[in-house]
């Protein structure tokens, strides 16, 4: 099914993000989490894919995906990176996806690498977006920024450069996570004045971790709101403090979101079925 097809239906749509196997989280593990996760019956997973591009990173994400389309019976849609990639890599990964029946892809630029000089193929997320929709029959999503990307020269750069994904044809769009929700509403009233008009998921990742929120800030800029610091100021010696009170700061700015008629959540798990079920039992009544 094309996620497409689900948007737009006057109620808020339920994704969870997932990532394929790597050193600390061997291949039972991964399997194991998306069978807990599906219990919450979501509207769909999306599987990311490794920064390094190339077959091996394809063919994981694809794994997974068809792991919980086959095993799982939940619609997937696949992460796809294009600046570490040549057009050959793409047609490849593509033919691997179509062969599995994956037809929902969240086409993105990745983040450039220092030590890689990009592949001149696709220089954007929108050059792939129009790209795959060339190849076949696929649903394509886009990523979005309501504190603006970090490379972008300024938010209004930023904006009018997604108006050009959703231009290419990106059908929805999950955003980076926040913590701060009124960074949310205001980007989505920015798109609507530059007409992106396509439905946008809000991307809502639970800290659980002090380590993790300083490498959130470090590698995406997300801003920190008050109310948020003084939760890591109180708990940060205490893991499991921490723990629920990210959870239930989580199911918080989820209650908000969707009293202000977000179009989806999009819930960045970390492979964490314990945090996303107690996410979810938060708020599974306002779904
Ligand atoms: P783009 O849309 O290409 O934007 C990148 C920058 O280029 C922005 O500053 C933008 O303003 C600018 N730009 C865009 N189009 C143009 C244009 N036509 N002309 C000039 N400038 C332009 N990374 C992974 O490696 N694997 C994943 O699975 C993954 N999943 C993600 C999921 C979500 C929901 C999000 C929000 C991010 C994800 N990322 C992932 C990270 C993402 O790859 C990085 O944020 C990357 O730096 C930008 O990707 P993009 O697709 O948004 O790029």
């Amino acid at each position: 099914m094309k996620l497409s097809e689900l948007y737009n239906k006057g109620r808020t749509i339920f994704s969870l993000e997932v990532f394929p196997p790597n050193k600390r989280c061997p291949i039972e593990t991964v399997y194991d989490a998306v069978e807990k996760l599906s219990q919450l019956k979501p509207d769909y997973f999306s599987v990311t894919y490794g920064a390094l591009g190339g077959a091996a990173a394809g063919k994981s994400t694809c794994d997974i995906a068809s792991y919980i389309k086959e095993k799982c019976g939940t619609e997937a849609m696949a992460h796809l990176t294009c600046i570490n990639s040549t057009a050959a890599d793409i047609d490849a990964a593509l033919e691997l996806f179509k062969s599995h029946g994956i037809e929902n892809i969240l086409a993105l630029r990745g983040d450039i690498n220092p030590d890689l000089e990009p592949k001149k193929d696709f220089p954007h997320a929108s050059d792939l977006t129009a790209y795959i929709l060339s190849k076949g029959d696929f649903d394509v999503a886009g990523a979005c920024y309501p504190e603006t990307h970090v490379d972008a020269e300024s938010p209004v750069e930023d904006i009018l450069n997604l108006k050009k994904k959703t231009d290419s044809g990106a059908s929805h769009l999950i955003t980076q996570l926040f913590f701060d929700n009124s960074c949310f509403y205001k980007f989505r009233e920015k798109c609507a004045i530059a007409g992106v008009n396509v439905p946008i998921s809000a991307g809502i990742m639970p800290v659980t971790n002090k380590k993790q929120i300083e490498r959130m800030v470090t590698v995406c800029g997300a801003s920190l709101p008050p109310k948020f610091v003084k939760i890591l100021q109180r708990f940060e010696s205490d893991p499991e403090a921490l723990r629920d009170a990210g959870i239930a700061y989580a199911a918080d700015q989820i209650v908000d979101l969707i009293s202000n008629d977000v179009d989806g959540i999009h819930l960045y798990t970390m492979n964490n079925p314990y945090v996303a079920y107690k996410i979810h039992g938060a708020i599974s009544r306002l779904l």
